[in-house]
């Protein structure tokens, strides 16, 4: 989860003629606040099934805006089944015809990009290392030690598609969404990133991310 800088309980305390960026001791505390909730709703509440452990990391680039990574463990009993993913985990532009709110939050905070070239952060060695944009899938499946393929529709499959605002011209379909939880989209207003990791691979790579520490300086 990345911290959105106007969300309404940052904006609402500025001074007059501050940006959020003036605000980085607002930032912070409303951030803890939404970390606490969030781990209020995946731990206590057991929004994934019942939660037996649970582990996070708040990471602050430089300047930037906070972020956290989470890792929850679900008891065998009450995790998701493959056949349930979808209702936990999707990657999808929302019909706006269905879901306008969803439709709007995930075009606004769900979308990796919109598009990357070689000029975007995330390329390395001539691609997208996130590995986007992301190939078309009907069905969700499982994979051997890799994450799930989630269900993914090209427009000629009935998936549903729509422009980021102020990038008319951009016309982003199924392709570009990052896996997100729609339920956690509405409450938090914010990028937010839900990945199902059943395999020793995929639960590296995340633990990477609640392990990492912060530089150290030791003096003498
Ligand atoms: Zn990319």
């Amino acid at each position: 989860m990345t911290c959105n800088p106007n969300w309404p309980e940052i904006k609402e305390h500025l001074f007059l003629n501050q940006q959020p960026n003036d605000r980085p001791d607002l930032i912070v505390r409303v951030f803890d606040l939404k970390k606490k909730i969030i781990k209020y709703l995946t731990g206590t509440q057991g929004l994934f099934g019942k939660c037996i452990a649970y582990v996070h990391s708040v990471e602050y680039q430089k300047r930037g805006l906070p972020h956290l990574h989470c890792l929850l463990w679900i008891d065998e009993n009450s995790k998701p089944r493959p056949q349930e993913y979808d209702r936990f985990v999707q990657a999808e532009i929302p019909n706006p015809n269905e879901d306008f709110q969803g439709h709007q939050l995930v075009l606004q905070h769900i979308i990796h990009g919109p598009y990357c070239t070689n000029k975007s952060p995330c390329w390395k060695d001539g691609r997208c290392s996130k590995r986007y944009p992301k190939h078309y899938s009907v069905h969700t499946r499982c994979r051997e030690d890799s994450y799930p393929v989630y269900r993914r529709r090209s427009p000629e499959m009935g998936g549903h598609h729509g422009h980021k605002e102020g990038r008319l011209r951009q016309n982003i379909t199924n392709e570009w969404v990052v896996s997100h939880n729609l339920k956690l989209l509405k409450i938090f207003n914010c990028h937010l990133n839900v990945d199902i990791c059943s395999s020793v691979h995929s639960i590296k790579y995340v633990i990477k991310y609640t392990m990492k520490g912060s530089d150290q300086l030791f003096l003498e």
